[in-house]
């Protein structure tokens, strides 16, 4: 396989709730050797199962900001009342290693890191439908109505910044979007026009 040393930035965005959680953590089950997957720092509150240092680094407003001043994030936004950023140590060592590493982050946060990084892959996946995307927000049962009200109206927005992404993956059958988001992140591998 033709490849450089340094690894890949893939940035995965899509919807609350078009299942790119799910589809991150099957990736990471069926090709734990390829990818290593960022864990971001939020201010948002533990959802019920959620662990700190797994799914996110859970962090107070006051920590967050300190991370900012640090400059120890690549990028951060604030989504529905809340903080989220990439903590920069992790992402570095990683690519350097070799290994490709996925950022699971909405768009501002994806238009900052291909800013600083133009060949991040960027990477959009949507629900089969407004109503799938609607009845799998309810259907978790994590949030309030308020919440994913202003989670809609959040999707209506970045909705806008799809054509930024080069790639967009319909999340129908969760085995084959899995499955093409592997392949769409190893065919960059043979790209020969990367900076
Ligand atoms: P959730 O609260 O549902 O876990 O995440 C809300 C949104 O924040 C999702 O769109 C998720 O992709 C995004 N997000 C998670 N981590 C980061 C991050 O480090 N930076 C940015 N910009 N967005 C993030």
């Amino acid at each position: 396989m033709i490849r450089k040393n340094r690894g890949i930035l893939t940035v995965v965005s899509g919807f609350s709730g078009s299942g790119k959680g799910t589809i991150m953590k099957e990736l990471m089950k069926k090709y734990a050797d390829s990818y290593a997957l960022s864990i971001s720092a939020t201010t948002r509150n533990p959802r019920p199962g959620e662990t700190d240092g797994v799914e996110y680094f859970f962090r107070t407003k006051e920590q967050f900001e300190q991370m900012i001043k640090d400059d120890a994030l690549i990028e951060y936004a604030q989504f529905v009342g809340n903080y989220y950023g990439t903590p920069k140590a992790y992402v570095e060592e990683q690519l350097e290693a070799g290994k490709d590493v996925i950022l699971e982050i909405e768009i501002q946060g994806a238009l900052k890191v291909k800013e600083k990084f133009p060949d991040t892959l960027l990477l959009f996946v949507t629900p089969p439908s407004a109503k799938e995307l609607k009845n799998r927000l309810i259907g978790r049962g994590t949030e309030t109505m308020d919440v994913i009200e202003s989670r809609l109206a959040r999707a209506v927005e970045e909705a806008e910044g799809i054509e930024s992404y080069d790639y967009l993956v319909v999340n129908d059958v969760l085995e084959d979007c899995v499955e093409e988001v592997h392949q769409i992140i190893q065919n960059e591998h043979y790209r020969v026009n990367r900076n």
